[in-house]
């Protein structure tokens, strides 16, 4: 192909997103990620960051930043199995293990590599991964490229999960335990296009009662819920019962890169197995030692502090949600069983993609950031605005929010 019909092709593509209102485009910010970012020299107050607890500009995690590279350089050098396995990343792990209370814990460049590795590593060929239908691209393509059966169950419903499992059992042939399907269960805790909680108690039960393992992703999850913030996991007093607990530090740890945690057995099959553990450069360790400085926040009394405040705040914007006409209303599935305590993370599901996009940039010509997500991160006539808040926030900019929110308000 000469290159004229290479770029011809890609610019018809192009035409379709456009035509399809699914085209998207980067937007510059000029300065650190934060509640009130300049995009285009304009000023926008951004109500679209994982950034839960505000601890991506932190002080606290920049200097840990500027120190690790003081010590270790900007970059790791190799993976970690050849020549990269910095203290700092051990010192990580550590770290995370214990947050997680875990024996163990690895380290992946992102949470995207980590679900990759981890998936890859544990299922394959003759085995079966079962997947709630909403959970993340991440898990879907590790599941495709594993070479396990995936089967897909509608979101939450634990109805349709025990039927799939109770069929696997059924149709399994009395093998040897060791010559037997495994069946690997992976869900999101807390999701993350629509805010919703996965019933992990339930889940841990099927899991139990059919063999599988199971594997949670707590993403949106970790350093939110819980009695020490450890995740959705702690706060269902579920963590003895989970094979694989996987974590992004890219979120409410407002550093990047990714993580398993579970037993030092799993973590040494991964160590030998995960390859996007072993072909891949270790983490930088700046990025490392940003996340056990997170890590320490979010644990001490300032955590709990500042995801008090992100409660209230969420706390207040679903109650004048309610009275604008309740969005979250229409995003909760009925199948979902367990109604958050709180909504970090407030989709405005609005159907059609145009209609996301519409309100998406009236709000941005109001001053607010809140992009429309459409296909391919939530299906198609499911567009939406995701709202999400951070403990950056304050009331007065709920308040704004809202009153820009508010159809009876605009003219
Ligand atoms: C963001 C996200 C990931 C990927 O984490 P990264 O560190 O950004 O690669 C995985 N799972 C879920 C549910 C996510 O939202």
């Amino acid at each position: 192909m000469n290159p004229s019909e290479f770029d011809h092709l890609l610019s018809e593509r192009l035409a379709q997103f456009h035509q399809h209102n699914l085209l998207r485009k980067l937007r510059q910010i000029d300065g650190p990620q934060a509640i009130h970012i300049q995009i285009d020299g304009k000023p926008r107050l951004n109500f679209s960051s994982n950034d839960y607890l505000g601890l991506a500009n932190d002080p606290a995690l920049k200097s840990q930043a500027a120190n690790a590279v003081a010590l270790y350089g900007a970059g790791s050098g190799s993976s970690r199995l050849i020549c990269g396995s910095l203290s700092v990343h051990h010192e990580l792990e550590t770290a995370l293990a214990q947050f997680k209370q875990t024996e163990a814990a690895l380290t992946f460049s992102a949470g995207y590599a980590a679900a990759l590795g981890a998936i890859t590593a544990l299922v394959g060929k003759g085995d079966v991964i079962v997947i709630d239908r909403l959970a993340h691209a991440c898990i879907v393509d590790a599941a495709r490229l594993s070479g396990a059966r995936l089967l897909v169950y509608p979101h939450n419903d634990m109805d349709r999960l025990e039927q799939i499992l109770r069929r696997l059992d059924r149709g399994a042939q009395k093998p040897s335990p060791a010559s037997r399907a495994r069946i690997l269960i992976a869900t999101e805790s807390v999701f993350s296009m629509d805010g919703d909680l996965a019933p992990l108690r339930d889940l841990a039960d099927l899991k139990d009662r059919y063999g599988a393992w199971l594997m949670v992703d707590e993403a949106h999850a970790t350093g939110l819920y819980g009695p020490n913030r450890r995740g959705l996991i702690e706060d269902q007093k579920v963590s003895d019962r989970i094979e694989v607990q996987m974590g992004t530090l890219s979120k409410a740890i407002g550093s990047s890169g990714g993580f398993i945690c579970g037993s030092r057995l799993l973590i040494d099959c991964l160590i030998n197995r995960a390859r996007t553990f072993i072909f891949s450069t270790a983490p930088c360790p700046a990025s490392a030692a940003a996340a056990i400085a997170a890590l320490q926040v979010i644990a001490s009394p300032e955590g709990a502090h500042r995801l008090d405040h992100l409660r209230r705040l969420a706390g207040r914007f679903s109650e004048g949600m309610a009275k604008i006409g309740d969005a979250t209303a229409r995003s909760s599935p009925p199948a979902t069983r367990l109604d958050p305590p709180f909504r970090a993370i407030h989709p405005w599901i609005l159907g059609e993609e145009s209609a996301a996009l519409q309100m998406s940039t009236r709000l941005d010509q109001a001053g607010f950031l809140v992009p429309a997500i459409r296909f391919p991160a939530v299906a198609k006539g499911a567009a939406r605005l995701r709202i999400t808040f951070t403990s950056n926030h304050t009331f007065e900019e709920v308040e704004s929010l809202l009153k820009a929110l508010d159809p009876s308000q605009t003219t």
